[in-house]
């Protein structure tokens, strides 16, 4: 049988089971046996009945010892009793609706029976407890047993018997992705031993070390995959930007000095992008660390050696932002900049790209729609993107693409944790801004219940009395943004009629269109706009230094980062700034409340999210156009990614393309897992 055969053809399996089987997205016997268990339950002890402890869940070995008794119990139920013996004592086992029971019962002389022991005075009974005959392959007690993740009508002796047959009908045919001397040099067991141990361990350390096998191959996959998507681009060449000494005239400019952070990066940015190579290099940096502004001296160079240089962003708001600062700051230099978003009007458009395919404009800078067709580059050498976690590593090649020959930047805000960063971004470099311009101050930070509201609503008064502003973030709709725009709308309204009447409150949301959303801005940042009601639009890069209070509604329906990431919005200027959250009681929800209070280091931050909400929920890698990884768990197998850069290394420098014949199954593999997301739409 072939791993890619049907269950169909597995004995036992007909098509109405198959169905059942399809529920849980298992249709080929390689389905079947990587539906690895989701938990195990240890029916190892085997203890005479004499011994048997009051609630104690064990097995027992044990013949009748009495007639099988069968009764009703009002219309719908029937209990099937009998008493069996050890030798050292009596024990009642009783059943619930299963009288087929006494057919399995009659046809055997020993048996073993799993399940709860409880004292009812004269004797232990166990109610429902697993039987299985002494005498056969034993499946189901006196070992460690698996237990699938399943679905309605596919009991665990389906899957477990399915399971089984698979294995033994695979045995000797199934590729091992693992090229063999990867696995002897690292000391991973081969497929078929590691998928025994998965599903039939004798100890937990096995099922562990088979895990960790799977996890590894998983992690290897991954980096070797990424390793292809970076060769492709090593290949290229890039313009190498000559004098970069320049930068420092740039500096020179700047109304403050560089902090020594960012001194650092733009030196490690200035010696990338002197090679003909490409540049491929991402910015850490928590929010206000100023990368900006870094970005901006090496897109100086790039214009000032006579090219293109590119910044994209995720939003509008946040191109519009950048393009109005950098423009002010390029102008004196002499550079054109222009903005491309496809909020802008059709002439508006039209003149932009002009600018941009005829050379016009230096300084570009937009949303997505710079990767649009019908957008060209005269001379683009450097491509930037902010926020890059919004963009999936595809995109980013496709800009790149679109400036064959450019060197890339990333800039990322919400700070992915280092490890995560590893696996995401394998082939980047990797610079970290990790100091704040002098004479930020602390944001201070509170989590309170609904009873402070009063007073947090006369806190906020005082402050904009006061001349500050404020924004207000509503609760987080994860199902549509329709109804988080109309949760906001709702709630800015009451807030205008029945809290603040005096105050001028605004509300933006994702459904505005992008002119009404750029003039709320505008005002907003004029001072004009006291309270900005909110959904999580705001949530990067906007800069409005004199507003310094934000209050979060169900804060706790956040992940950290996002906390993080919004809260970073104020804390700007020369003021105090508050953070205050609203936020349910639960248990979970008060200490991830406790860590924004306690922490403002957004690396901490996204490593503690990590840790509480596992890596699925924390931001889907498949975000970033990867495969998905289903074995490996990204904060405790750790030393396995990093096993497997290793191992992902070895085999590309001894075979760059993976063709050797030991290779073919990896390469497969790769080939799959990653079509598999281009196929889900993620990769284009
Ligand atoms: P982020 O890293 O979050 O993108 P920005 O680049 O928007 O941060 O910078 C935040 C603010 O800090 C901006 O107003 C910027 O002008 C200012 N800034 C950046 N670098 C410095 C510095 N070295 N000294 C003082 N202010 C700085
Ligand atoms: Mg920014």
């Amino acid at each position: 049988m072939k791993p890619q055969t049907s269950i169909q053809y597995l004995k036992g399996i007909g098509e109405a089971r198959a169905k059942l089987f399809a529920r849980l997205g298992i249709e080929t016997v390689n389905d079947l046996i990587f539906h690895f268990p989701r938990q195990l339950e240890d029916r190892r002890e085997i203890k005479a009945i004499s011994d048997l402890m009051d609630g104690e869940t064990v097995c027992v070995m044990a013949s009748l010892a009495s007639e099988i008794k069968s009764y009703r119990k009002g219309r719908r139920m029937s209990i099937t009793r009998v008493m069996v013996s050890d030798g050292s004592d009596l024990l009642q086992l009783s059943w619930f609706n299963a009288p087929y029971i006494s057919a399995t019962l009659e046809r055997g002389a020993e048996f073993a029976f799993y399940g709860k022991a409880i004292f009812r005075g004269r004797h232990f009974e166990m109610v429902n407890p697993v039987v299985e005959e002494a005498s056969s392959i034993m499946t189901k007690t006196g070992k460690i047993v698996p237990v699938y993740p399943s679905t309605a009508g596919l009991s665990q002796t389906h899957i477990r018997n399915a399971v089984r047959l698979a294995l033994s009908e695979l045995e000797g045919t199934l590729p091992d992705i693992i090229p063999e001397d990867i696995r002897n040099r690292y000391g991973f067991k081969n497929v078929m031993e590691a998928l025994s141990d998965i599903h039939n361990p004798k100890t937990f350390e096995d099922f562990e070390s088979a895990r960790q096998r799977f996890a590894f191959e998983e992690f290897l996959v991954l980096q070797c995959g990424i390793r292809f998507l970076g060769n492709e681009r090593r290949n290229y060449y890039a313009t190498p930007i000559k004098n970069v000494k320049c930068i420092k005239d740039f500096a020179e400019k700047l109304p403050f000095d560089l902090t020594n952070a960012q001194k650092r990066v733009i030196n490690e940015i200035s010696a990338d992008i002197q090679k003909p190579t490409p540049m491929n290099r991402l910015i850490q940096g928590d929010v206000g660390s100023g990368k900006t502004i870094v970005a901006a001296a090496a897109m100086y160079a790039v214009a000032e050696n006579g090219y293109q240089a590119v910044l994209m962003a995720p939003t509008e708001i946040l191109a519009s932002q950048h393009f109005k600062n950098l423009k002010a700051l390029f102008s004196q230099f002499g550079f054109e900049t222009v903005l491309l978003h496809s909020g802008l009007s059709a002439p508006e458009k039209r003149e932009a790209k002009k600018k941009i395919a005829d050379g016009t404009a230096q300084i570009i800078i937009g949303t997505h729609a710079l990767i649009s067709k019908g957008v060209t580059f005269k001379n683009a050498t450097l491509v930037i993107t902010d926020e890059q976690h919004r963009f999936g590593v595809r995109q980013r090649l496709s800009l790149t693409e679109k400036g064959l020959g450019a060197h890339t930047l990333v800039m990322t805000a919400t700070p992915i944790p280092r490890t995560l960063s590893l696996i995401l971004y394998g082939d980047l470099d990797i610079s970290v801004i990790d100091e704040l311009p002098p004479g930020r101050k602390p944001i201070e930070t509170y989590a309170v219940g609904e009873k402070m509201r009063k007073r947090v609503f006369s806190f906020l008064y005082e402050n904009i009395k006061m001349g500050r502003q404020a924004y207000i973030v509503c609760p987080l709709i994860e199902e549509s943004e329709t109804l988080s725009a109309k949760s906001a709308v709702e709630y800015a309204e009451k807030l205008r009629t029945n809290v603040f009447p005096d105050l001028e409150i605004e509300v933006i949301h994702g459904k505005l269109k992008s002119t009404e959303r750029q003039d709320i801005m505008s005002r907003f940042s004029k001072g004009k706009i006291d309270i900005l009601v909110s959904t999580t639009v705001i949530e990067v890069g906007v800069d409005v230094p004199n507003a310094s209070i934000m209050i979060i509604e169900n804060a706790e329906r956040f992940g950290l980062s996002q906390l993080h990431q919004l809260r970073g919005r104020i804390g700007r200027g020369e003021q105090s700034s508050y953070c205050i959250m609203f936020s349910d009681v639960g248990d979970i929800a008060k200490e991830r409340m406790k860590i924004m209070c306690k922490t403002s280091d957004g690396f901490k931050i996204s490593e503690k999210d990590l840790e509480l909400r596992g890596p699925g929920e924390f931001f889907g890698i498949r975000q970033h156009g990867l495969p998905e990884l289903k074995v490996s768990n990204l904060s405790t197998d750790m030393h396995l990614l990093a096993l497997a850069k290793t191992a992902a290394d070895e085999l590309l420098s001894e075979d760059k393309t993976l063709d050797s014949p030991k290779n073919q199954a990896l390469s497969a593999q790769i080939f799959k897992r990653f079509s598999e997301v281009s196929e889900n739409g993620i990769l284009n």
